[in-house]
């Protein structure tokens, strides 16, 4: 199945330029945390989009203090800002991190179904679960990057423990960063997710 014209044309109207990744659906994760502060369980929310979504160039990355420091020529800052935002297609899914902005239909959709995550202020409003509890921040490097941890399974049954949720409508968002399927240990929740990783031919 090859989307790859079409698929784009769609998604243009709902991919504001300040966006850096797009999909056509998404899976919005739900599974349980204990509370770093107050020792509860407490349910914790993550995004993913799975393979086919699009995402811009990482290296044309430019924020204002780069922008500043290494002098840029002002023709070419003139280039990049007014260049077409170049999409490409990326065949595997991704488990999205450091979530600076989502769509405004994301959002809502957010607000439903995982009403922990939210923008944390003290964070440059940077999307970020809450202890239903206590109502601390938790933060991500205790859910996502090491093996054991809520969203990254070891196996298929602890991989179970996470409930997923399809959202077949258009996803938009600025990252930070994203587990692709080039870190192993995330192959179990992408498995959860429908899609089984294998070694690259
Ligand atoms: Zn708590």
């Amino acid at each position: 199945m090859n989307t790859q014209d079409t698929g784009a044309n769609e998604l243009d109207a709902v991919s504001p330029l300040d966006m850096n990744i797009r999909a056509p659906s998404y899976f919005v994760l739900q599974t349980g945390h204990h509370c770093a502060a107050c020792k509860q369980s407490t349910p914790v929310f993550a995004l993913a989009v799975p393979p086919g979504h699009e995402s811009t160039e990482a290296d044309i990355e430019l924020d204002e203090d780069s922008a500043n420091t290494m002098g840029l020529d002002p023709d070419a800052f003139h280039d990049w800002l007014f260049s077409p935002v170049q999409w490409l297609k990326v065949s595997g899914p991704a488990l999205i991190s450091q979530t600076g902005l989502l769509s405004e239909s994301v959002a809502q959709t957010l607000q439903g179904l995982a009403p922990a995550f939210r923008p944390d202020p003290a964070s440059h409003g940077q999307w970020t679960n809450f202890c239903e509890h206590c109502g601390k921040a938790v933060w991500e490097g205790l859910l996502y990057p090491t093996v054991g941890q809520p969203f990254c399974p070891k196996d298929d049954i602890a991989a179970a423990r996470i409930n997923v949720h399809t959202v077949n409508a258009p996803f938009a968002a600025f990252y930070g960063m994203c587990w692709s399927d080039s870190y192993r240990n995330k192959w179990p929740l992408f498995k959860r997710l429908g899609v089984e990783c294998s070694e690259a031919d």
